[in-house]
């Protein structure tokens, strides 16, 4: 019989693996357990249901008396696994929310065995030396003729354009405005707010994408009647919108911003949080020319690069463009020490303690090389392509646009908005599919909200599409919210 006693053993040291292998049998157990028991990309029922249903299966969640390890492990993750939204299902495709591969959570429990943290050498020695090495090698993936370049690994795209806006208003003169298109990532916005600077200003994308004129345009504006001269300006492009998968036109965008750097202090960052991966892929890397060229690149390895969360990076051409981030704190990087030779990790991010987020993705990209992992954007590009296809062979659907990378926008054809929210909205209820929204231009030009599947599974099959598309279908548009919610049991089958 289990004791709570034996909960409390480490998991580190040449013993750790001998307490952890009996704990991940009961971990992988429940795992395959509660997907059996929600069997669909999510619970059916809705919020209410779920808490309910979390309640009852795990009780107080602040326990005085432990019960030890097995029941802890069983309880909890067989609760979570229940509920969740999975996205190894095919028909959860909502967000840029990616089945992790099982290579990469492997690596990332050695990660969490280990436990180095990378604000200091003395507690990450090999772990900072590989963090050191592959960030600057994936840098150069990205920019190739940069003279050094160099990346930071990041919680993710949110961190990433922060960071990057922080840069700039670093390496730039003072008063640093930002402009994005209306199709930039909120986290843009956000990054403008947390870090002093006026809102950014905002070129409109009525088609989506950054019309490289508007950003022309918003380059040559007059200054500022108070201002001896043009202040200067952060370029934001995307590569990969959130709510299509459109990619600015980046080797115009970044010609502009060139010839302007002349006259006035301009930098450009480029969001590639959701196409940067394409790089890797000989089919699809055309669609990103001109993303070398930016000052810094937004890139996410927990969308097109199956990482478990957070696998952010943000690189840059040139690692000199990294120093505004040094900082000094005795008990980490006394100047002796550095002196003396040992590395200083504190400039490489925001945060002090960190995880080595880097393990996973040598882990992933040692298994399947670069080319596999190609292999893998290309496949999941290509389901994207046959979902966009089968929607436009379907005569009561409207596809938006065929998908520059996963992205696959469509609509009962000539449903209302609240048809299509609703839609969307009693799928998840039911636990059937998990679809996202838009809004984008509509068949008739104006805006309407569209139906967004984001396919980021490789391995999604014909069939699953096809059955994704008849689960939109078969939803009555006239009583596509009223009728009573249909519970599964996990005898159903799914349709
Ligand atoms: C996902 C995404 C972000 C935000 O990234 P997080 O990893 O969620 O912080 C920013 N920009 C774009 C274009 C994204 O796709």
């Amino acid at each position: 019989m289990p004791t709570p006693a034996d909960a409390a053993r480490l998991a580190g040291a040449a013993a750790g693996p001998r307490a952890l292998r009996p704990l991940l049998d009961t971990v992988l157990a429940a795992l395959a357990e509660g997907a059996a028991a929600r069997c669909g990309p999510l619970p059916a029922g809705g919020p209410d249901a779920v808490t309910r249903r979390l309640t009852e299966l795990i009780g107080p969640t602040l326990p005085t008396h432990g019960t030890g390890p097995h029941d802890a492990l069983r309880t909890l993750v067989t609760a979570l696994a229940e509920g969740a939204a999975d996205p190894a299902d095919p028909h959860c495709a909502a967000h840029l929310h990616a089945p992790p591969l099982a290579v990469a959570v492997a690596a990332d429990l050695a990660a969490a065995a280990l436990n180095p943290s990378m604000d200091s050498w003395d507690q990450a020695p090999a772990a900072s030396a590989l963090e050191h090495r592959l960030a600057r090698d994936l840098a150069r993936l990205v920019h190739p003729r940069g003279p050094a370049p160099d990346a930071l690994v990041t919680t993710g795209g949110t961190e990433s354009n922060l960071i990057a806006a922080l840069l700039a208003r670093e390496n730039l003169p003072p008063h640093l405005t930002l402009i994005c298109g209306a199709n930039a990532h909120h986290s843009v916005h956000r990054a403008a707010w947390l870090l002093g600077l006026p809102a950014p200003t905002v070129l409109p994308t009525p088609r989506g994408l950054l019309d490289p004129a508007a950003v022309h345009h918003a380059l040559t504006t007059p200054r500022p009647p108070h201002r001896p001269h043009a202040p200067p300006a952060l370029v934001v492009a995307t590569a990969g919108t959130t709510d299509s998968g459109a990619i600015d036109p980046l080797r115009p965008i970044a010609d502009i911003v060139a010839a302007h750097r002349a006259h006035r202090p301009t930098a450009l960052h480029v969001d590639a949080a959701y196409g940067g991966p394409l790089l890797l892929s000989p089919t699809h890397r055309a669609k990103l020319t001109g993303l070398d060229r930016a000052d810094t690149v937004t890139l996410d390895l927990h969308k097109l690069g199956w990482q478990p969360v957070a696998a952010g990076l943000l690189t840059t051409p040139d690692r000199a463009a990294l120093t505004p981030l040094a900082q000094r704190a005795d008990y980490l990087n006394a100047e002796d020490d550095t002196e003396a030779g040992l590395p200083d990790l504190l400039g490489r991010s925001l945060r002090t303690t960190r995880r080595p987020d880097i393990l996973k993705i040598a882990a992933t990209l040692r298994a399947l090389g670069t080319s596999g992992l190609a292999a893998l954007v290309d496949r999941t590009c290509r389901a994207a392509a046959d979902l966009a296809g089968l929607v436009a062979a379907e005569p009561r659907l409207t596809l938006h646009a065929p998908p520059t990378i996963s992205t696959v926008l469509f609509r009962p054809a000539g449903a209302t908005d609240q048809h299509v929210a609703a839609v969307r909205r009693r799928l998840l209820t039911e636990g059937r599919a998990v679809l996202g929204r838009a809004r984008a231009h509509g068949p008739d030009g104006r805006p309407a909200l569209w139906l967004k599947a984001t396919l980021l599974n490789p391995f999604a099959q014909p069939n699953d599409l096809a059955a994704l598309v008849k689960l939109v279908l078969d939803q009555d548009p006239e009583h596509a919210d009223d009728r009573p919610p249909h519970r599964r049991s996990p005898q159903d089958t799914r349709p």
